[in-house]
């Protein structure tokens, strides 16, 4: 058994069964899950933490993430990094269109595949922005 903190003895502690780290109660929306865990896995709101002597002042975690809570984390941060990787795509491909079309119009033309490009990619860009957004707001990793 750790020893614990003055902070500790005046609250109450459980011990999460995801991670193993002993937290405050008070501080998670569940009883048996940190709130880091919580936070992770249920998407609860997190916590903050603010570290002093390998612990959170705040919710008492010792800040070892359970194998699952990480590889949680890890898909989350890879899908974040797909989105915004979609939005940039979306961002390139929407600009050359876009110089296409201008530049079709500067020589008296139509450039169609400029349209063309436009039609597909604003639609795409704009999907790709929402869809990082809810992804930003799912997480609420940043
Ligand atoms: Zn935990
Ligand atoms: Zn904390």
């Amino acid at each position: 058994m750790e020893e614990l903190t003055p902070t500790a003895q005046t609250e109450e502690v459980n011990v999460c069964n995801t991670c193993a780290s002993e937290f405050f109660v008070h501080t998670s929306k569940m009883k048996n899950i940190c709130p880091e865990c919580a936070h992770l896995i249920y998407n609860h709101k997190r916590c903050f933490h603010k570290f002093e002597n390998e612990r959170c002042s705040k919710c008492y975690w010792n800040g070892k993430t359970s194998a699952y809570a990480l590889k949680l984390k890890q898909k989350a941060l890879k899908k974040q990094k797909n989105a915004r990787i979609n939005v940039l795509i979306g961002i390139i491909f929407t600009a050359i269109s876009l110089i296409q079309s201008l530049s079709g119009l500067l020589f008296g033309g139509i450039s169609y595949w400029g349209l063309f490009g436009l039609l597909i990619f604003i639609p795409f860009l704009m999907r790709s922005i929402q869809y990082k957004k809810q992804l930003d707001k799912e997480y609420n990793i940043l």
